[in-house]
């Protein structure tokens, strides 16, 4: 279990509740998004029927499930939360859609992992807001057409490029989310600590936010982390100074990488003079498997520019010595 996960923890659920924005305002960043569904919400108000289906994509941890409550909360429509993974059969889904009460928000994360018979039952669902269910089996099954209320969907998916062309083409509006800069890391930071009631200077907040990897998730769990320290040291304002000791502690370094993370860099380094070298023999000379290495630490260390892959194998760029505060080589 990583502090740097971008991944929801089992410990992260209560808080996460308690830390999330109800409103499209207090939605940190994500300008262009916001801006759209705000359009698309307000629009569907005036017309007085459902707002249009929505795909939200993008890493987790980005704030897709918050903005799936907010379309909730500001259409005034209850909430249905499920996930691809949890409907493998059309009945599944069958089950879910005709439960649904007018106007309700249908929230589904991972849709790209629904399986076929499900998906294609969505099709027509998201459509005629109507499914046809097949009774029976062979010759004597029959299909009994089934009216839906009129809802909302909400699909989230990590991988939008997984999922199939007819499926992407029914929603309305696609959001993508991106990566947050450290100032909107700053202002989610600023709204969590004002509701758990923390004292932090704003170069703190700099500090954490700058080790929080893009991610709001991440962020909170630091600033958790940042607040336990500051519990048992008896620190009431927390400044630059006090959240880097604390992190530090952690092993989260002020660009955000953990131990796995700079030892590949190191490995790479030290070991093989920048590479370039096979991620298997990468892997061996940290001690992972060749996935963690590749699955965990690579993405993050070639979205920071630290790391590059080259068809000879993976390297270590300029600023990873720089990192680690080395002298980069000439060449
Ligand atoms: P996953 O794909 O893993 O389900 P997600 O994209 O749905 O992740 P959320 O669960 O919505 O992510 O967000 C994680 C945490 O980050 C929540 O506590 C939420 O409050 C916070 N958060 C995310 N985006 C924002 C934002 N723009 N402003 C303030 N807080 C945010």
């Amino acid at each position: 279990e990583r502090l740097v996960d971008a991944e929801v923890e089992p410990e992260d659920k209560a808080i996460e509740a308690a830390l999330r924005p109800k409103a499209l305002d207090d939605f940190v960043g994500q300008k262009r998004v916001r801006q759209q569904l705000s359009l698309v919400l307000e629009a569907s108000k005036l017309r007085g029927k459902s707002a249009d289906h929505v795909l939200l994509s993008g890493p987790p941890g980005l704030g897709k499930t918050t903005l799936a409550m907010i379309i909730a909360e500001e259409m005034g429509s209850p909430l249905r939360i499920s996930s691809g993974p949890a409907i493998q059969h059309s009945g599944d889904l069958a089950a879910i859609l005709s439960s649904l009460t007018p106007g309700e928000v249908l929230f589904l994360d991972e849709i790209h992992r629904m399986s076929r018979p499900a998906e294609e039952m969505l099709y027509m669902a998201m459509e005629d807001f109507r499914v046809d269910i097949v009774v029976g089996k062979g010759a004597g099954a029959t299909s009994i057409p089934l009216e839906l209320p009129s809802f909302t969907l909400v699909g989230a998916t990590t991988r939008a490029g997984l999922l199939p062309g007819p499926l992407r083409d029914r929603f309305g509006f696609t959001g993508h989310l991106e990566f947050y800069d450290v100032d909107e890391l700053e202002l989610v930071l600023r709204r969590s600590a004002g509701l758990l009631d923390l004292k932090i200077t704003t170069e703190g907040f700099h500090e954490i936010a700058s080790r929080s990897r893009g991610t709001p998730r991440i962020a909170n769990r630091l600033l958790r982390r940042v607040r336990d320290w500051a519990l048992v040291h008896s620190v009431d304002d927390i400044d630059a100074r006090a959240a880097a000791t604390a992190l530090d502690m952690y092993e989260v370094d002020s660009k955000g990488l953990d131990r796995l993370d700079r030892s590949v860099l190191e490995s790479l380094i030290h070991k093989f003079g920048g590479g370039p070298v096979g991620l298997s023999t990468l892997a061996i000379a940290v001690g992972e498997e060749t996935e963690t290495v590749e699955t965990v630490a690579e993405p993050y260390l070639v979205r920071e520019g630290l790391m590059g892959r080259t068809p000879r194998g993976r390297v270590a760029l300029p600023s990873a010595w720089v990192h680690l505060d080395l002298e980069p080589p000439e060449s």
